[in-house]
């Protein structure tokens, strides 16, 4: 366990010495390929140590201890450039030495392309019952054998850096969205704190990217704060992190909004948490480049297929005798060869199904994100939502006013 720095470093000040280590050339690098003239949306080519990423890009959890219902194999089949894995149940198991030895979690997954860890702190917030954030770090109860741990920045750095990805997450001071007061304010100052300890710890700055994460949570002003100091540092990349957790949505998008309208132009921009297909869409109108989000593979574990008009319960009777696809539409695996009514009856005797559901559903996302980007490159994004809009809330059907509103914000008018 490493020690901690005990440094008394005053609020906000940024750590010269740190802010050098990764001054020297990036091991990421972001190529604008066409920028939508009428909202903030973006298309960009991020190129990595893995390979490059086309971006605006969803990206798929590839590790969660055990892989749920997908291999690196099929994730490569689908084309995905760039996959999570997760930090904190590889940190506890396998343990991150066994997976140095076996070449990274590159090497350890057999997945050739890029992937992004996150800091592991967010799984000991909200999974962990017993979990307490001090200046040091995140402490909390091992759940598979009841020892105090204490997760440093320093301790996740060292473990991300095991791992070997090509994208490292801080770790921050979560604080659920839904919380306010003066927790929010400290977790920001602390969450600034950390990310020059993780800086400095960074052994790999040339070729493992460090990506802050702006917190601040639904106060503009300390977001705008969060903002300012984070944008000092020299990081190859950074987050909007502290969101999509049971906030209200107007709330949500005017944080996400805020966030890009302050974030360098030249430097990838990562929503987390976000993957339902109307979000993902507005978000990119507001400029975000990166998402993740496990609901793609959680709902699918419950017979819930992702389609442009929403989704599908394939449990439900009415799919007994229906033999299309999924989606027929969808060019994926699982629809070029199942029906409905296979997979309707397979979900009642064999896992199998959640795994054809959850190809179709990561296929899904990534369709749904290419589209995006051709739209995009081709000039007509306003285009593509409106028509994307459409077919989600179709006949009378009133959408949403946040998403009314945000579209509304970037000049995108929904005619209904
Ligand atoms: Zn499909």
């Amino acid at each position: 366990m490493a020690a901690p720095t005990g440094r008394d470093t005053c609020e906000c000040k940024p750590d010269m010495a740190a802010v050098k280590a990764v001054s020297s050339p990036l091991p990421l690098a972001l190529r604008i390929v066409a920028e939508c003239p009428v909202t903030k949306a973006r298309a960009c080519v991020l190129t990595l140590p893995h390979g490059s990423v086309n971006t605006p890009v969803f990206m798929p959890v590839g590790t969660q201890g055990t892989m749920k219902g997908i291999s690196a194999q099929q994730l490569e089949q689908l084309d995905c450039q760039i996959c999570l894995g997760n930090t904190y149940h590889l940190g506890m198991r396998p343990g991150p030495e066994l997976i140095e030895k076996a070449n990274g979690l590159h090497g350890f997954m057999n997945w050739k392309r890029n992937l992004l860890t996150d800091s592991g702190g967010f799984q000991m917030v909200s999974l962990v019952e017993l979990s307490k954030v001090t200046e040091e770090g995140v402490l909390f109860r091992s759940p598979y054998d009841g020892k105090e741990i204490l997760l440093t920045p320093e301790q996740s750095i060292g473990i991300q850096n095991s791992l070997g990805s090509d994208i490292m997450m801080q770790l921050d001071d979560v604080v659920s969205s839904t919380v306010t007061g003066p927790r929010v304010e400290e977790a920001m100052h602390r969450s600034v704190r950390w990310l020059d300890r993780c800086i400095a710890a960074n052994q790999n700055p040339h070729r493992q990217n460090l990506f802050a994460i702006i917190q601040g949570g639904l106060n503009a002003e300390l977001r705008r704060a969060c903002l300012d100091e984070m944008t000092k540092r020299d990081v190859p990349g950074f987050a909007i992190g502290g969101l999509s957790g049971g906030e209200e949505k107007d709330d949500f998008w005017k944080m996400v909004t805020l966030s890009t309208d302050h974030l360098p132009r030249e430097k990838p921009r990562y929503l987390m948490g976000v993957g339902y297909a109307v979000d993902l869409v507005v978000c990119v109108a507001l400029g975000c480049d990166m998402f993740d989000c496990v609901f793609p593979t959680r709902t699918a574990r419950f017979g819930s297929a992702l389609v442009p008009w929403g989704s599908l319960q394939i449990k439900q009777k009415q799919y007994a005798k229906d033999f299309q696809p999924i989606d027929p539409e969808c060019e994926c695996p699982t629809c070029k060869r199942h029906s409905r009514a296979y997979l309707h009856a397979l979900f009642k005797s064999d896992t199998a199904a959640m795994h054809h559901i959850t190809i179709h559903n990561i296929s899904y996302q990534l369709t749904l994100m290419r589209a995006v980007r051709q739209s995009i490159i081709e000039q007509r994004f306003p285009e593509f939502v409106r028509s994307f809009m459409r077919r989600m809330f179709p006949n009378d059907e009133p959408h949403p006013s946040w998403v009314v509103d945000a579209l509304a914000s970037v000049n995108i008018t929904l005619n209904r």
